[in-house]
């Protein structure tokens, strides 16, 4: 029940209709039968410093970033945490009183269900398909596992040669090279990791793949596959990979695990990940129905 003392959170972005955030987090918030509420807000990107002085006057909470305002986000903030400076990319702001602060919570998101798995990875080669925003992410995340080696793989050598000189001067420390997308049958058979961040093979493109089929017997038996993407689940990627014997892994929990940590820095509490996992699997399900 929304009364007079109810505080807000919610998710900023453009558009911001298809966001799953809002069911996730009032699922948590009703489970944890807390005074909060978690909204959507539709933001233009001309409009974002005026939204951001609004949230300051109606003392919103806390709040996620999606895109396009990850990266314009950054200086209008009292506060980026280190790990977001790495990332170039604020997804969760919350409120303190030197101000507003940032992180990025899609890191620890993305890692997750790669900790479970319970790995040493230091001699892991991941291979990344693209090189826009989650891409970071997933290289810092890389950078923290201590992989070996990380090769990321787009089609654009301008912004290839840009993403790999930001990492230069990085404070993480990551074995980087970036390669064309005509490279990439040459990194297979070495990768341990493969991850995609591009959006080829998501809803309403799910007959595409960013890897051709005839590419997966080159990969190494106990390689894993992972695919940012959670509509479709799972996505030709993964299906592919799977029948090649690969561990395969989704972005659903990345989307999961990234939501509970915004959620336990603004409560400053634990959170009921199984709650906002069970919204979401059951949201999807709904969807899918015609
Ligand atoms: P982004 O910044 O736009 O980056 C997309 C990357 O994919 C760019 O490098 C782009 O190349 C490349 N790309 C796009 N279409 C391509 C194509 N047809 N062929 C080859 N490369 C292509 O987007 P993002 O924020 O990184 O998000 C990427 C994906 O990750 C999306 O599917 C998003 O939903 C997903 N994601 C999931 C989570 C989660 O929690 N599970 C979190 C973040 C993102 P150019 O730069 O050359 O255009």
């Amino acid at each position: 029940m929304i009364t007079g003392k109810t505080k807000l959170l919610g998710v900023i972005g453009y558009p911001i209709e298809h966001s799953l955030s809002p069911v996730m987090h009032n699922a948590a918030i009703a489970d944890l039968g807390i005074d909060y509420a978690y909204l959507p807000f539709s933001i233009k990107p001309e409009d974002l410093s005026t939204a951001i002085a609004g949230f300051e006057a109606i003392g919103i909470q806390g709040f996620n970033v999606t895109i396009p305002h990850k990266q314009t986000i950054m200086p209008l903030l009292a506060e980026v945490s280190p790990l977001a400076q790495a990332v170039g990319a604020v997804n969760t702001v919350w409120r303190t009183e030197r101000g507003w602060q940032g992180t990025n919570t899609d890191v620890a998101g993305f890692l997750a269900p790669l900790k479970a798995l319970e790995r040493d990875w230091t001699q892991t080669t991941a291979v990344i398909l693209g090189n826009g925003g989650a891409a970071r992410a997933v290289v810092a995340a890389c950078a923290e596992l201590r992989c070996a080696a990380v090769q990321v793989v787009g089609r654009d050598l301008q912004k290839l040669q840009a993403f790999q000189q930001s990492w230069q001067t990085s404070p993480l420390t990551v074995n980087l090279q970036t390669h064309i997308w005509q490279e990439l049958l040459q990194l297979l058979p070495n990768a341990g990791l493969i991850v995609n961040t591009t959006p080829m093979g998501m809803y309403p493109h799910g007959s595409q793949s960013p890897i051709p089929a005839a590419s997966f017997n080159l990969w190494q038996p106990e390689a894993i596959a992972y695919d940012l993407i959670y509509n479709p689940r799972p996505t030709l990627f993964l299906q592919q990979a799977a029948q090649q014997g690969a561990i395969t892994l989704d972005g659903l929990e990345m989307l999961i695990q990234q939501g509970a940590a915004a959620l336990e820095l603004w409560l400053g509490r634990s959170v009921p990940v199984n709650v906002m996992r069970q919204a979401l699997q059951e949201y999807l399900v709904k969807q899918s129905k015609p």
